[in-house]
């Protein structure tokens, strides 16, 4: 017999949906992690959701450490997104043609982060780092990109690379329809080892176009860059004409106003965008220094485009976002202070368990690995205890407490969690921890 046991929250409806969603939508989602693989178990189906709170099709609700993969900031149907979406919506969807709120947009990018003179809407994340990466070979004329294992720049063809076999310098697709040719053109480096990017680098001369990364990773879970490798890769790109690319599409406007880069003080060439520059709309940008920037069609001769792209809708919800970043000026204070407060309490949920994970947390985005060793790359987040993180997933969400379904991801706190909802997660994270370590009934 099991003691205290209370009831499980009823999840019957959601079951049903993914039934259903089968049979008419691959795997029952429009995007793969959606669909619980890495957990066990079905997804919930997601009826509404209003400031830290989601509430599924069974009615549960759940404290979101999701934010929609990111881009919730100020929490779900913020009264002033809403109100600005509806407004553009009754001046038509879209027009095909330039429009003001464009321009404000962009202006707002501009003054935000520090490597962006120039910026181009597109629709999403991928497709931010896919022509980012296009313009980058358009301007230095060179094939070659570096790409780090571990990080994810959404799934164009030749970021779907995973490492060759042994000590091999060329990737290999990672998916089927990926070509041998796209991969040839990929090379995979060590998260955190410049030495092994100055070897990648020095074996293929003037080859290089363009290093790519995630300045603070967070498709691994949440990786630190070590001290001194950002200016590393930094220092590297300018010795060898090559361009950096800081794909801010996660840590832009979320870890500090102007990113990864203003927070830790290295500047890239290009900066690639998404998630919360779009309020929760499909968009994604990338932009970056005037003379690169007006290599793009029309002023350049590197083709890009897009039908929606700077769409109203999207415009006048990430200019609202945007906006109420730039007029909140204790944002990321007030944020540090929530994500200090659950970090702490976690740390004492484990030193009363006698447990010693690893976490890591910048601001808002953070990482609990079940893995007792620091993680610094690809390499040692996999030797995480992912059963271990199913088991506690789960307990969560019996718990009211909404994480995203793998290990491999941040989780990601708005600025409507407040005090009733870290008691809330901390309780969960304790029992959740407990029910983790229990032996298996
Ligand atoms: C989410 C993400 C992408 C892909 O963005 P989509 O909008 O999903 O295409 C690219 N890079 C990083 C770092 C991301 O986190």
């Amino acid at each position: 017999m099991s003691v205290a046991t209370e009831p499980k929250p009823s999840t019957t409806t959601s079951a049903a949906f993914f039934e259903q969603a089968q049979e008419v939508i691959p795997g029952g989602v429009n995007s793969p992690v959606r669909a619980f693989k890495s957990v066990g178990g079905t997804p919930l189906f997601i009826d509404k959701a209003h400031g830290a709170y989601m509430t599924d099709a069974d009615g549960n609700q759940y404290v979101d450490y999701i934010g929609s993969w990111g881009p919730m900031l100020f929490g779900h149907g913020d009264e002033d997104v809403v109100s600005a979406v509806q407004r553009a919506a009754e001046d038509s969807t879209s027009f095909g043609a330039p429009t003001r709120i464009e321009i404000d947009v962009a202006q707002l990018v501009v003054d935000m982060v520090p490597s962006v003179e120039k910026v181009r809407m597109v629709n999403s994340g991928t497709e931010a780092t896919m022509s980012a990466a296009r313009l980058a070979r358009g301007f230095t004329g060179r094939d070659k990109i570096i790409k780090f294992e571990g990080n994810y720049h959404g799934h164009g063809d030749f970021f779907l690379i995973a490492a060759g076999s042994g000590a091999a310098t060329f990737g290999e697709p990672n998916s089927p329809g990926v070509t041998p040719g796209n991969a040839k053109d990929t090379l995979l480096a060590r998260y955190n080892d410049l030495d092994h990017v100055e070897s990648l680098v020095e074996a293929n001369p003037d080859e290089v176009a363009c290093i790519i990364l995630e300045p603070l990773a967070g498709n691994m879970g949440c990786v630190l860059p070590e001290p001194g490798f950002l200016e590393g890769l930094r220092a590297i790109c300018d010795k060898h004409d090559i361009v950096l690319i800081f794909d801010e599409v996660m840590t832009g406007f979320r870890v500090a106003r102007g990113g990864v880069q203003e927070r830790f003080g290295v500047t890239p060439d290009l900066t690639t965008l998404g998630k919360i520059i779009g309020g929760g709309l499909p968009v994604g940008a990338y932009g970056g220094r005037k003379e690169i920037m007006d290599f793009v069609s029309p002023t350049g001769p590197v083709y890009q485009a897009g039908t929606l792209s700077g769409n109203p809708l999207a415009m006048r919800a990430g200019f609202t976002v945007l906006k109420k970043i730039a007029e909140t000026p204790d944002l990321y204070d007030r944020l540090e202070t929530y994500g200090a407060a659950l970090e702490d309490g976690m740390r004492k949920n484990m030193e009363d368990l006698g447990l010693n994970y690893y976490m890591t947390r910048v601001g808002s985005m953070g990482c609990l690995f079940f893995n007792e060793d620091r993680v610094v790359d690809f390499d040692t987040a996999q030797q995480c205890d992912l059963k271990r993180y199913g088991r506690y997933f789960h307990a969560m969400l019996e718990e009211g407490v909404y994480l995203a379904p793998s290990q491999y991801e941040a989780y990601f706190f708005s600025l409507r969690h407040g005090e009733d909802e870290l008691e809330r997660t901390l309780k969960a994270n304790r029992k959740a921890l407990e029910r983790a370590h229990a032996p298996a009934a």
